[in-house]
């Protein structure tokens, strides 16, 4: 057929036809020559090249796929370092926060009692005891309390992907963690410090945790500033006499306020910086892991025009709300500034989106928890990621 076509072409085309015929012609012979290898050969040849593209290709293959695939023996030691080392980071929260207590109510105490008037006593008495409570309360029930999981059996409630690890369904806000090895609802982070994933039922402990212990360390090294400057001067004077005027129990003592000031001040500018950043994210309505989705599809719309907006973003003041689980003003009292062990809105398995206007009655957010429109499971299930919607500009 090749040839009838070309004999064809020369009599009508003119020279340059006639050339790019020829070349055409002498490919195919060269194409010809390479399939001259046995059948066998080939067709173990080309099931080699299935074998190893089968390693690695996959259609959704990007390069967050490549990244993740080469750190994996990076991010296995580090999961398991961290599993390792949870219970020796709780105990040495525990044993950090007793001594400082111990030194407070060994040595500061009496020194309060002896040279403060008696509404100072008052004041830090009861300030120092209530922070104390919250402290030692919202730890126990960050520590305790699960985080939340997603249900493993088979059931109708919406979700939007399939966790590859757990192979079950993975509800919206839900993510996997590789330190606990299973899928978390609403997963903030997987906290050293507690031994435990930040998720959906404990997230207010472990912020009120922050927040309290934040301020305890300032109360401690601000109201100790004094007594540190004193204790310093003492034992720089002590080290530059001949005579030391101090006894052994004065050297401890003042060692003692040495030590909680410089820790009860470095926790606090460290853990601080955490709160705050916390406290951010709360107002934004999202977690640490969405804040990181939001950003790059924020980036990703931003590209092509539109604007990305959080779709669990219910207003700075709701979100507050939500998160503290206060339904009327006398909650602002009984569940944030004292201890509460209720449990957060909804069941971390379904939430609501926007559109909610910034001025939304209360009622209606947490009866959308519970009620969950049949409009949104749809849109819910017909989603890869909640994260990736977004609102036209
Ligand atoms: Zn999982
Ligand atoms: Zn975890």
């Amino acid at each position: 057929m090749v040839r009838a076509d070309c004999r064809c072409r020369m009599r009508w085309c003119p020279s340059s036809s006639f050339h790019l015929l020829r070349c055409v012609r002498l490919r195919t012979c060269t194409k010809r020559r390479r399939n001259t290898l046995p059948l066998w050969i080939r067709e173990i040849w080309a099931y080699i090249r299935l074998l190893v593209q089968s390693f690695y290709f996959n259609s959704l293959t990007d390069s967050d796929v490549v990244f993740d695939s080469v750190f994996e023996p990076v991010f296995w030691t580090v999961d398991y370092i961290t599993r390792w080392f949870g219970t020796v980071f709780v105990f040495l929260v525990v044993v950090l926060t007793s001594s400082i207590l111990a030194i407070a109510y060994l040595f500061v105490l009496p020194m309060v009692f002896r040279t403060y008037s008696t509404a100072w006593i008052t004041w830090h008495v009861c300030y120092g005891h209530w922070n104390l409570v919250m402290i030692v309360f919202n730890y126990y029930k960050a520590t305790m309390t699960l985080p939340g999981y997603p249900p493993t059996v088979k059931n109708d409630r919406p979700f939007v992907s399939v966790c590859k690890k757990c192979i079950i369904p993975k509800p919206a806000r839900t993510h996997h963690c590789g330190i606990c090895n299973r899928c978390i609802l609403r997963m903030d982070h997987h906290c050293p410090w507690l031994n435990n994933c930040v998720g959906h039922l404990n997230h207010r402990y472990f912020f009120n945790f922050c927040l309290f212990m934040t301020m305890g360390c300032a109360f401690c090294s601000i109201s100790g500033r004094n007594l540190f400057l004193d204790a310093y001067n003492a034992i720089e004077t002590n080290y530059q006499t001949a005579a030391p005027p101090y006894t052994f129990k004065d050297k401890m003592i003042n060692k003692s306020i040495i030590y909680m000031w410089v820790l009860t001040s470095t926790v606090a500018v460290a853990l601080g910086a955490l709160t705050c950043w916390h406290a951010l994210l709360i107002s934004r309505g999202e977690t640490s892991i969405e804040r990181h989705l939001n950003h790059r599809e924020k980036e990703r719309m931003e590209k092509r025009g539109r604007v990305y907006k959080n779709p669990f973003d219910y207003g700075r003041l709701n979100n507050w709300k939500v998160f503290f689980g206060v339904q009327k003003r006398s909650h602002w009292l009984t569940r944030v500034l004292l201890p509460s062990g209720h449990s957060p809105p909804g069941d971390g398995l379904t939430w609501e989106a926007f559109p909610v206007k910034k001025d939304v009655s209360m009622e209606s957010i947490f009866s959308s928890f519970c009620c969950v429109q049949p409009t949104l499971v749809l849109w819910l299930v017909g989603l890869k990621d909640p994260c990736r919607v977004a609102s036209h500009s």
